[in-house]
């Protein structure tokens, strides 16, 4: 009995004989340092362990592909990327004829019939609210005092020449829109149950029905679509199946459910990289025996425990792998904006962002432009936004349109300070200040150059 902890029976050489090749010196291997890191993980296939249970002595592995010499332990080794799965693996159906596999086919929604324009419901607007002087004033104050690097003494010396009230208006148009895509995949088959055709032809792809959990928020979901898990007959039988089987067999096993290992190569033993095969190693002046190999020149793979096969991961060693199509619902919000404002100077995502009065909000599955509004810049800004969402998303529906327009006070402070007269601006509820040349900008109240 040997003292290695895996003996090599029905191999052609024995402890201590190594790798030795006629007429080659047994030395001259560099001692190895030590062992490398640890074996590549598997990428992508999540906590799926490739290795057959139990480690074996002779390995599993039959095929015809093994070469005639155990390989070197390479570190990099990779696994094989799974090929692609045959055209003919994925069925016909009615209604998918372009959905394939490894691509998403999008199919155009229903078209949208509008309704008569009787039943636009009126639009009716709130009155907005103006701030005061003493407001502008305050706001001024404490703008300068949530800088800390602006001088005090311009907010507290200016004198304020006139104020000019007025109102931003903020339109906004949100179209809640829905996407749909078709594909095929394959899983592996565990005996789940199969929703084949025979219950039926697929529905098509928007008519299968799926809700969003909520309006006007992102939101994706994918499910399969029913009657099309794959019943397709193979047309040609597999050796290692003799029952007549309804699904898929693998196309990277070829319905075995493992792979030759692509580190041993099928050999389920690796040659030592500490002796490099020889079994021997050099210490000073001395050869002596390799003690990871215990002289045989060769270790136990530890990918595939040494079988010399790993398990499939296309079918996860299942050997059947059962196909449909997958329906992706993709719901998304797009919001559009226009800003009216009697001031041009003040940028026009400050209003966006501010806090005003809402005078008008509606909510419809599509929303006729605000048209009886007194600003017409108001009327024509919501016009051009609701024609440009109507056909700005050709492969999306419309599921609901949101429109809400709101007044945002704005008031235009002209003063003076010494020699030098500017405007500022307070805007909205909470009073925020636009002061883009305020005199004094720097630490200590020093000018900016
Ligand atoms: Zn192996
Ligand atoms: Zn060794
Ligand atoms: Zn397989």
């Amino acid at each position: 009995m040997s003292q290695a902890p895996y003996p090599p029976g029905g191999y052609a050489y024995g402890p201590g004989q190594g790798y030795q090749q006629p007429g080659q010196p047994q030395v001259g291997f560099a001692p190895q340092q030590g062992y490398g890191p640890a074996p590549p993980q598997q990428q992508g296939y999540g906590s799926f362990n490739v290795a057959f249970e139990g480690r074996v002595d002779r390995p599993t592995y039959s095929g015809s592909d093994v070469p005639a010499q155990d390989m070197f332990d390479n570190q990099f080794a990779k696994a094989p990327v799974p090929s692609a799965p045959p055209a003919d693996m994925f069925a016909q159906y009615s209604g998918y004829e372009n959905t394939r596999f490894g691509s998403s086919f999008v199919p155009p929604p229903p078209p949208y019939v509008p309704p008569p324009s009787s039943e636009m419901p009126e639009q009716l607007f709130q009155q907005s609210t103006a701030i005061s002087d003493d407001q502008a004033r305050d706001a001024m104050l404490q703008f300068v005092s949530e800088h800390c690097c602006y001088g005090k003494t311009p907010a507290q010396e200016m004198v304020i020449k006139d104020i000019v009230p007025s109102s931003a208006y903020h339109y906004s148009l949100a179209s809640f829109c829905e996407s749909r895509k078709t594909e095929w995949q394959y899983e592996p088959y565990r005996g789940q149950p199969i929703d084949s055709p025979v219950n039926g032809p697929a529905p098509l792809p928007w008519n299968i029905p799926a809700q969003p959990q909520q309006m006007f928020s992102d939101f994706q979901t994918k499910l399969e679509v029913p009657h099309t898990a794959n019943i397709k007959m193979s047309f040609f039988c597999y050796h290692k199946l003799n029952k007549i089987f309804n699904f898929q067999p693998c196309h990277d096993c070829l319905a075995v459910g493992y792979i030759r290992c692509y580190k041993c190569c099928g050999r389920g033993r690796l040659r030592c990289s500490r002796c490099q095969g020889s079994g021997f190693v050099q210490e000073g002046m001395e050869q002596v025996q390799c003690n990871i190999c215990f002289a045989r020149g060769w270790k136990m793979c530890d990918l595939c425990n040494g079988h010399g096969r790993v398990k499939c991961w296309t079918c996860m060693g299942n050997a059947q792998l059962k196909t449909f199509i997958e329906l992706t619902v993709k719901w998304e919000n797009n919001v559009s904006h226009h800003v009216v404002g009697r001031t041009e100077q003040l940028p026009s995502e400050l209003i966006v962002n501010s806090q005003g009065t809402e005078i008008f909000s509606q909510e419809l599955p599509r929303v006729w432009p605000i048209s009886t509004f007194f600003d017409q810049q108001v009327n024509m800004g919501s016009k051009r936004l609701v024609e440009e969402h109507s056909n700005k998303w050709p492969a999306k529906r419309i599921l609901m349109q949101r429109h809400v327009l709101r007044a945002v006070p704005v008031s235009e402070v002209h003063y003076q300070w010494n020699d030098f007269a500017s405007r500022f601006w307070v805007f909205g509820h909470d009073h925020k200040v636009y002061a883009p040349d305020y005199p004094q900008k720097c630490c200590c109240g020093c000018s900016i150059l």
